[in-house]
């Protein structure tokens, strides 16, 4: 069995090919029987197994295939299959609409914030050290649909944890979130068991770097220098010739860039007195860490120049 980015359970390819083809309905039973124990479990609610199946086996969904599985073909199987996995997540989360604090969405990154967050900010629960911003253009892949692609605008989120991926205030010990009581928006939306209500935030106003820095001039300019002299659009741009015509010369215009970026941060901790734990706030993600996202990555040469390389 394993999890897809939509939650729900599939038996693996092998055992799904044979569900498929043998066509009896037995195994289909049988096989509904192991995915819908996957779904509990994943959804930490194991108890719930004979309530779900009772409502299982009232559904329209399940009925009909229960009826018909043997004459389907096995392509027409695999589709109704897919369905009757999606009505046994709706069916299960509707026998437990309430978060269990289990810190499975803290797991699946951290969240973005909105304008409502900006008191955090101001109170002291979140500071620039915590938070990072993602600038338009960056490749990113979206938690809402696992796509990737550049981002469209400008998004501020927390830090996650280097290795394990998860949010910072996640915390095994402390039954989840360490700042539950003054979490930001996305989180309180936050409902596994409605997603709708996280679809329609994400179409709502995002928290910018400007809603930020209101007051300091000098800092918002070069924010302003930064984002045109180093905007990961012209990264984009160049990868993609790069990609198309073979040029190495592209390359000298992305470590040119990359060095633009690396002194701009320079001047910010040393002239502006920012502290480097700031720096991925006030100018994004270093154009360094970025270029991995393009399969490369930078090494210094035994004189000490810098080159781009593969990063396989
Ligand atoms: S909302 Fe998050 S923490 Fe709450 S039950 Fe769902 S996955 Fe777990
Ligand atoms: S702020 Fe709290 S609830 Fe939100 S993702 Fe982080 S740990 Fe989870």
């Amino acid at each position: 069995m394993k999890q897809n980015s939509k939650h729900s359970i599939q038996l693996d390819a092998a055992e799904l090919r044979d569900l498929f083809h043998s066509g009896k309905r037995k195994e289909f039973v049988a096989g509904m029987r192991l995915a819908l124990r996957q779904i509990l479990a994943k959804l930490h609610v194991e108890d719930h197994y004979d309530q779900v199946i009772t409502l299982i086996k009232q559904d329209t969904c399940y009925r009909e295939l229960n009826n018909t599985w043997e004459e389907l073909k096995p392509a027409v199987r695999s589709q109704k299959w897919q369905e009757l996995m999606e009505r046994l997540l709706q069916i299960t989360y509707g026998t437990r609409p309430y978060c269990l604090r289990c810190g499975d969405c803290c797991h699946l990154g951290s969240p973005s914030l909105h304008p409502e967050d900006a008191e955090l900010l101001s109170r002291g629960v979140l500071s620039a050290r915590q938070i990072y911003t993602l600038r338009r253009g960056e490749p990113v892949k979206f938690n809402i649909d696992g796509r990737l692609g550049a981002l469209p605008s400008e998004l501020i989120k927390i830090k996650q944890h280097q290795e394990k991926h998860h949010c910072i205030y996640y915390g095994k010990n402390q039954r989840g979130c360490t700042i539950y009581d003054n979490r930001p928006l996305q989180c309180r939306v936050q409902a596994c068991w409605a997603p709708e209500g996280l679809e329609k935030l994400w179409q709502q106003e995002k928290l910018t770097r400007r809603h930020l820095i209101k007051e300091d001039q000098d800092l918002l300019e070069m924010l302003e220098v930064h984002d045109e002299r180093c905007d990961p659009r012209k990264l984009d741009a160049a990868f993609t010739r790069l990609h198309d015509t073979g040029d190495l010369a592209v390359l000298d215009e992305v470590l040119d860039l990359l060095r633009q970026d690396t002194a701009i941060r320079a001047f910010v901790t040393q002239k502006l007195n920012r502290e480097d734990e700031e720096l991925n706030f006030l100018l994004g993600r270093p154009l360094v860490e970025i270029v991995r996202a393009y399969g490369m990555k930078v090494e210094k040469d035994e004189n000490g120049v810098y080159h781009l390389v593969s990063d396989q």
